[in-house]
C-alpha cells in the first residue's frame, strides 16, 4: 500500500506512522526523520538544511525531492512505504506523481489548539528519533528515552517562536494539497483528535473502504 500521510505539524502524523507501518508491514519514510538524520551524521546536506529547518521554512522542493527519489528507490519500498511529510507543495506533488502511483491520501484532520499542545510538550530521542510528549506519552524517567537511557530534547523548530511560522507555511503551502489529492479521489479524512489508539482504528477502517 502506497500512503502519504497529510497533516500539520504536531498532528500525530509520525506517532500513527510508527504502528501502522507494523501493521502494513511497509517502511516509515519521514522526510523531517531523513533531514535530521543528516544532521546528526554532519553531513554536507545536514549542513546545508540547518539553519532552514530551525527557522521553520521548508527545504527547497529540488533537494527534497531528490532525497524522496533516492529513498523511495531502495528495495524495501516494493511493497508498499508510509511517507510521512511529504509533498508538502503542489511541486513536490507533482513530482511524486511521477514516481510512484499512490493507493490513499490519509489528511489528518485536528484543530490548531490541539496541535500547539502537542508540538509544545513534543520531546524527542536524538539517536533514535523515539517521541514523547511530556503530558500526553511521558517516558517512564522524565527527560529520559525509555530505552538508551539517553536525554530528551526539544526540537529547535518546536520552540513556541517558530511553531507559528510553522503553522503559516502549512497553511500556505501544504493545505494546497487537500484540495488536490480530493481531485485526485485519493484523499481520506481522518478525525486526528482522539488518543493515537483510535486514532489508528479510524484510520485503518478508513483504509479497507
Ligand atoms: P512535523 O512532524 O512537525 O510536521 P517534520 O519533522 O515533518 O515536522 O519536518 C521538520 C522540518 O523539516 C520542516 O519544518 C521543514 O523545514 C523540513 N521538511 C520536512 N519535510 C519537508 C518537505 N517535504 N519539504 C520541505 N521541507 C521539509
Ligand atoms: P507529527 O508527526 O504530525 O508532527 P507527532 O506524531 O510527532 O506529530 O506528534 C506530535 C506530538 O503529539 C508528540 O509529542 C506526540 O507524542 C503527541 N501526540 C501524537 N498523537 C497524539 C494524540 N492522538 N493525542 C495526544 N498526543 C498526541
Amino acid at each position: 500500500m502506497n500512503l502519504v500521510f497529510l497533516g500539520p505539524p504536531g498532528a500525530g502524523k509520525g506517532t500513527i506512522a510508527k504502528e501502522a507501518k507494523v501493521f502494513y508491514s511497509i517502511p516509515h519514510i519521514s522526510t523531517g526523520d531523513l533531514f535530521r538524520a543528516e544532521q546528526e551524521k554532519g553531513s554536507e546536506l545536514g549542513n546545508k538544511v540547518k539553519a532552514i529547518i530551525a527557522s521553520g521554512q521548508l527545504v527547497p522542493d529540488e533537494i527534497t525531492i531528490e532525497m524522496v527519489r533516492q529513498r523511495l528507490s531502495q528495495d524495501d519500498t516494493k511493497n508498499g512505504f508510509i511517507l510521512d511529510g511529504f509533498p508538502r507543495t503542489i511541486a513536490q506533488a507533482d513530482a511524486l506523481a511521477g514516481i510512484v502511483d499512490l493507493d490513499y491520501v490519509v489528511n489528518f484532520v485536528v484543530d490548531k489548539d490541539a496541535v500547539i499542545k502537542r508540538i509544545s510538550g513534543r520531546r524527542f530521542c536524538k539517536s533514535t528519533g523515539r517521541t514523547y510528549h511530556v503530558i500526553y506519552n511521558p517516558p517512564k524517567v522524565e527527560g529520559i528515552d525509555d530505552e538508551t537511557g539517553e536525554p530528551l530534547y526539544q526540537r529547535e523548530d518546536d520552540a513556541p517562536e517558530r511553531v507559528a511560522t510553522r503553522l503559516e507555511v502549512y497553511e500556505k503551502s501544504t493545505a494546497p494539497l487537500i484540495a488536490y489529492y480530493r481531485d485526485k479521489g485519493l484523499l481520506v479524512d481522518v478525525d486526528a483528535s482522539p488518543a493515537p489508539e483510535t486514532v489508528l482504528e479510524n484510520m485503518k477502517k478508513a483504509l479497507t473502504k
